[in-house]
């Protein structure tokens, strides 16, 4: 049997005039004006996210509701910040942003002492024993899904060795998470290749402009041109859901991989949007939970 996630709310920002009380214990409600029901903090972000980022229609009446903004903050008051930079996060200073172990040194204030001894090794060429290392994968560019400080969805590019870093990355310079698609995967059969095409089937390139990513809907491609790269969806999903489908999703082999320490995974948190998945083994069962601790 599987065992569900923990589940404990994350403390909410509280908004003025709104009287909260505790009717279950590790959740917060209120009465929704607007809904005209008694909910949980926790259950009004969610809705408003939902609202806000995927724009679901049944969520409609959460749309623009300022009480689901603030809801949809952690308690620690946003920072005050100028232009579209977002202000950082809260430091997890106590997790390696690589493989998401918790240390109590991080190396370059980011990796724990065995992912950066690996890196050092790698850089060098050799490790201890003066062997390649094989084990090794080079950092990379991915392609990670954003909502800034002002509400702006786009994509930005983050580096790291796995797709679990990149996200890592993002939530800790301040982003928020979002898992829309640039557009809808076409196959074009003469390319022999996926493209993103936009609502009028145009195809979509992918300009990089500081990082941040634009795609631009094109009649016709021009020599030279090549369409943005089609990737796998980022998947933000919730701890419980994650616990439910990664032994479903991932090989043995990477099931393997999985051990009765805490590691982290590629998939984003759909509860809070701010931090990275991490799961491990226990008594034979998967548990997940997630990095920003929302849950
Ligand atoms: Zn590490
Ligand atoms: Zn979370």
């Amino acid at each position: 049997m599987r065992r569900p996630g923990i589940f404990l709310e994350v403390a909410r920002m509280r908004a003025p005039g709104v009287e909260y009380k505790i009717l279950v214990q590790g959740q917060t409600h209120f009465r929704c004006e607007r809904l005209h029901a008694e909910i949980s903090t926790g259950e009004c972000a969610r809705r408003w996210q939902g609202a806000t980022l995927r724009k679901h229609e049944r969520l409609v009446s959460c749309q623009r509701c300022p009480i689901g903004a603030i809801h949809a903050q952690p308690e620690s008051p946003p920072v005050a910040q100028n232009g579209t930079t977002p202000a950082p996060a809260p430091v997890k200073s106590s997790l390696c942003i690589r493989c998401g172990r918790p240390a109590t040194r991080l190396i370059w204030g980011e990796l724990c002492p065995s992912c950066s001894n690996r890196e050092v090794e790698w850089r060098r060429g050799a490790n201890g024993r003066g062997t390649a290392p094989i084990l090794y994968k080079p950092i990379r560019l991915w392609r990670v899904g954003v909502v800034d400080r002002d509400g702006r969805v786009g994509w930005q590019k983050f580096s790291g060795q796995n797709f679990g870093e990149a996200l890592a990355r993002a939530v800790r310079a301040g982003y928020r998470l979002q898992g829309d698609r640039p557009g809808e995967p076409t196959w074009n059969a003469g390319a022999g290749r996926f493209e993103y095409r936009d609502d009028a089937g145009r195809v979509l390139l992918e300009l990089e402009v500081d990082g941040r990513i634009e795609f631009v809907a094109v009649d016709h491609l021009r020599v030279g041109e090549v369409p943005a790269s089609v990737t796998m969806p980022q998947m933000l999903v919730t701890p419980e859901e994650a616990a439910e489908l990664l032994p479903v999703w991932l090989s043995d082999e990477e099931l393997d991989q999985v051990g009765t320490d805490w590691r982290q995974v590629d998939l984003g948190c759909r509860s809070c949007r701010a931090g990275v998945l991490h799961a491990r083994r226990r008594g034979g069962a998967l548990e997940c939970r997630c990095s920003a601790a929302c849950c």
